[in-house]
């Protein structure tokens, strides 16, 4: 099985003149959802991850089994106003405008090893984002993981130049 077959392209979703890569139906195929699990994690398999830092909604699927892989804890990074407890938040710029996303302030302890798991990297706004608040709370970041990289976006690139360790699946 090869894990770039389970994904299907929509033309112009969410808005015309873009292809989303979907991955619900990798999501929904038992060995590529296992497959992409197990080769996400395989470089950290026994070693030491204390916190698997998930970025709403779909690093929340793949966060949470990447957790459960590695023994580690789960972290929800949100979009704005959607966690209860006291958060710190990073503003970061889109196409058109700007966004936040937030984590609870007691979330990640320094010193702690977190691996940041999200679908998709595209342009890394949202990665690199994450990547600065996980940085600010003292988290000691050991890399970032994505099943799909849009190469041409730059993202993952953008995410090296913060001397984040990237690794992907499909380009
Ligand atoms: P970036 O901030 O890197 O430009 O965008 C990445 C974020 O947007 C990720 O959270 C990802 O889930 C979402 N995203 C952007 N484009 C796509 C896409 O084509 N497919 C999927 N599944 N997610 C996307």
């Amino acid at each position: 099985m090869n894990l770039a077959d389970t994904i299907r392209a929509i033309p112009d979703y969410p808005k015309p003149g873009i292809i989303f890569r979907d991955i619900t139906t990798l999501l929904g195929n038992a060995r590529a959802f296992r497959r992409a699990v197990d080769e996400l994690v395989q470089p950290w398999a026994g070693g030491k991850i204390d916190k698997v830092a998930g970025i709403e909604a779909r690093g929340f699927i793949l966060g949470g089994a990447v957790a459960h892989q590695l023994s580690a804890g789960f972290v929800p990074i949100r979009k704005k106003g959607k966690l209860p407890h006291e958060t710190v938040s990073m503003v970061y710029s889109l196409e058109y405008g700007v966004d936040e996303i937030e984590m609870h302030k007691d979330a990640i302890l320094p010193g702690e090893r977190v691996l940041l798991v999200d679908d998709l990297i595209a342009t890394g706004g949202t990665a690199s984002a994450a990547a600065n608040l996980i940085r600010q709370m003292g988290g000691e970041l050991e890399a970032a993981c994505f099943i799909v990289d849009l190469p041409g976006l730059g993202g993952a690139d953008k995410l090296r130049a913060l001397n984040v360790a990237v690794r992907t699946l499909i380009a």
